[in-house]
């Protein structure tokens, strides 16, 4: 087959390997970008105008799939994908483990004659029922019944993925549910919160006079941060193998309190893979825009263009799959753990939200006129009331023992949440609620909504408040509490949802108002009387805000294992219940899932940590002692430095080898609990500080023994070696 180059990618002779050959010039990026996706550009040069426009009314109205339509898409799917050397497909979906599945089947087809033909037909695009019974469930399938469903998201376009080896495979967006039609997956309560959240918003501008707009779409932005490490060095650390983290390891002399690395120039080394890395995304039709270094040494981030929710989840597990999979080919490996490394910042995800209009209105953009204005400050309230309501709901889906390193420990937001909205904008929902007036530079009124313009609103890029966990930032809001190894599914769920039901009751009593603008004003002072406990300007690291959050009733849940009870309370079972997004019973499966889950890991952590010590740093530290006992023994009245060493290290290794069997005891002990809360709270209660308190000798050893001799690579190696 002959390379071509990928400037006849639109005439379907691109196939994704031309960097290779000599004569081809290298790809523009916009050849390159979406080379790989079967987007609205290739579905509309390969499938007949019916076909185009029936998958368009599915696409955008969410119609039914007509078979003879899903017949004819899967086969235009098939010679496009085919073209570019793919031989598999395969279902993409996301389990509740917040990782990808895939499962690759060939087109082939044997013939009659021995020979096979490739064949994918509607129903294979549509449907797939992959033996999925080892995916959690949380009860939701009983072993009977152990297959999952995939079925086609037609709203996230399917995609080739190419890999080291040389295979290609067409990738198909599914949703992922049981027998009955239960979610058993990230992606299937994501479109039902985004549909509840369109619903709900539509019903608010149409009140408020808009006829044009037919959906609303919340919009992400992903922000992704992550370390990268050397590749040796990482092979040598089981508790990075196995944990994605550090266990152990004496804080380097540097660390990143010069505050060199944010924003600082990138790397060579560093540079080519991102390079890569861009590279890989673009083709798969991810928008990588941004691209920096962060706060801590070895740590990057990168942002793509926001886009709807649902595929900016998608892509965030591409972007995420792809940074460990570039990573590799640069002989390095890519943390997405939340806290690699004690003592320097941790990854965390920056979840950009808003809301937009089908014909390209974003509702959280302040605009110019007094009903741009006035459509801004009712969607502003709404998320005001929505985020004081359940802000237990969002803290939950931050919930992980990773993120749990973070989250109110001096660094990322603290675990409470609030919303940032900055001094102007408060004071401007202040003076509204109260009827005072607004002062600008042009001079000072009284504010009408809807008649009158607000006083233009600072643009708030560069002196903005980073410790908020929920800041309003120009015209859309910015999640931070978000976990950097985290599906940004739930997140977003959690604010669809909570948007939705706020906009649900503003809606009603819009469409009750007599007078809409004077129904507005009532709203936000009603807003801003019963919520704006929930806006806060402040440091959110300093102690003063613990306390005075406390006073204003805000909740303040500090570890996953609390945060994740909030899934099952009542108020949680009705809000998802009452926008169909999640049933009471898949709440409790998500419950025992994410509760197992963080049990699971903090299990294999201590597992790891007691292997380590055991196998690893006693022995060092034995060896070590006989050599010390030798010399001190060679030096006779000379060796009082031998001999202070020897009992210093002494004592530390007796106190480690208590400790590593106190951890081993509390691990098994929390193992065999039954209860999954009682469960989780022992691994928080027993298992955690064991294991930190094991740490404490472990590190001082680390630090009194020779380099050369200690058996894993150290924090300034890890650290600085890239
Ligand atoms: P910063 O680090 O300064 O917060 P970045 O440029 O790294 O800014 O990230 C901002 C993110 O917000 C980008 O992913 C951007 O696409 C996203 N974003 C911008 N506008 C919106 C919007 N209306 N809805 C959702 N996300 C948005
Ligand atoms: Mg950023």
């Amino acid at each position: 087959m002959s390379m071509t180059s990928y400037k006849h990618r639109k005439h379907g002779k691109y196939h994704g390997c031309c960097c290779r050959h000599k004569h081809t010039a290298q790809p523009t990026v916009p050849e390159l970008f979406g080379a790989n996706v079967f987007n609205d550009l290739v579905m509309k040069e390969r499938l007949p105008k019916e076909t185009y426009r029936a998958l368009q009314r599915t696409i955008n109205a969410g119609a039914n799939l007509q078979a003879d339509v899903a017949a004819v898409v899967a086969n235009a799917m098939k010679d496009w994908a085919i073209e570019r050397g793919a031989t598999h497909y395969t279902h993409w979906f996301q389990p509740l483990t917040g990782a990808t599945a895939e499962k690759h089947d060939s087109f082939i087809s044997p013939a009659q004659d021995g020979s096979v033909i490739m064949e994918f037909s509607g129903k294979q695009l549509i449907q797939g029922e992959p033996d999925a019974s080892s995916f959690p469930s949380g009860g939701l399938r009983v072993t009977f019944e152990a297959r999952g469903y995939t079925a086609w998201d037609c709203t996230s376009p399917a995609f080739l993925k190419e890999d080291g080896a040389g295979n290609v495979t067409l990738c198909i967006p599914t949703a992922f549910c049981s027998y009955k039609g239960e979610a058993l997956d990230k992606k299937t309560p994501l479109l039902r919160s985004m549909n509840a959240v369109s619903k709900q918003a539509l019903r608010v501008l149409r009140a408020m006079g808009n006829t044009t707009s037919s959906k609303v779409i919340p919009t992400v932005g992903a922000e992704q941060e992550y370390f990268l490490v050397e590749k040796e060095y990482y092979f040598k650390r089981l508790d990075m193998m196995t944990c994605g983290r550090t266990l152990f390891g004496a804080p380097s002399p540097k660390g990143q309190e010069l505050d060199d690395q944010y924003f600082g120039a990138i790397k060579d080394r560093v540079s080519s893979y991102m390079k890569d890395l861009d590279t890989e995304l673009w083709k798969m039709g991810v928008t990588s825009k941004t691209k920096h270094n962060e706060v801590a040494p070895a740590q990057y981030e990168m942002a793509p263009v926001f886009t709807s929710t649902n595929i900016a989840a998608d892509h965030n597990q591409l972007v995420m799959e792809t940074m460990q999979k570039v990573a590799l080919r640069h002989e390095m490996v890519c943390l997405l753990h939340e806290k690699p490394y004690a003592g320097v910042n941790g990854s965390g995800k920056h979840n950009n939200w808003s809301l937009a209009t089908d014909d390209g209105i974003n509702l959280l953009e302040p605009g110019q006129t007094p009903g741009d204005n006035a459509q801004f400050l009712v969607f502003l309230i709404a998320m005001i009331r929505a985020v004081d309501r359940h802000a237990d709901i969002m803290r939950t889906t931050c919930g992980s023992s990773g993120n749990d390193h973070r989250l109110g420990a001096n660094e990322a937001p603290p675990a409470i949440i609030s919303i940032f909205l900055g001094q102007e904008l408060t004071d401007i929902l202040e003076k509204l609620a109260k009827g005072e007036k607004i002062c600008s530079p042009e001079g000072c009124q009284f504010v009408k909504i809807g008649v009158d313009s607000l006083p233009d609103l600072p643009k708030d890029n560069t002196d903005r408040n980073r410790t908020s966990p929920f800041a309003f930032t120009g015209n859309k809001f910015e999640f931070r509490m978000v976990g950097s190894s985290q599906s940004i599914s739930g997140h977003n769920v959690a604010l669809n949802t909570i948007a939705a039901e706020s906009l649900d009751e503003i809606a009603t009593r819009l469409e009750q108002a007599t007078d809409i603008n004077q129904e507005i004003q009532a709203l936000i002072k009603e807003a801003v009387t019963n919520h704006g406990r929930i806006i806060f300007n402040g440091n959110n690291y300093s102690e003063e805000w613990v306390r005075e959050a406390e006073k204003r009733g805000l909740p303040n849940v500090g570890n996953t294992a609390d945060a994740l009870k909030n899934l099952i309370i009542p108020k949680a079972i009705e809000l998802f219940g009452k926008y169909n997004v999640l049933t009471k019973d898949e709440l409790h499966s998500r419950y025992e899932i994410y509760s197992e889950q963080y049990a699971k890991h903090l299990n294999i952590e201590a597992r790891s940590a007691v292997q380590m010590v055991r196998r690893q740093y006693i022995p060092t530290v034995i060896r070590y002692i006989s050599t010390l006992g030798a010399s001190a023994s060679a030096a006779g009245k000379h060796g009082g430095v031998q001999k202070k060493l020897l009992e210093q290290i002494s004592s530390l290794l007796d106190s480690a080898s208590k400790k590593v069997d106190k951890l081993e005891t509390e691990t098994r002990n929390a193992r065999g609990i039954e209860d999954v809360g009682k469960q989780t709270a022992a691994f928080r209660d027993r298992v955690l500080p064991a294991m930190n308190a094991l740490r404490e000798d472990v590190d001082q050893l680390e630090e009194l023994l020779p380099a050369d001799i200690w058996p894993v690579p150290c924090y300034s190696e890890l650290l600085f070696k890239l």
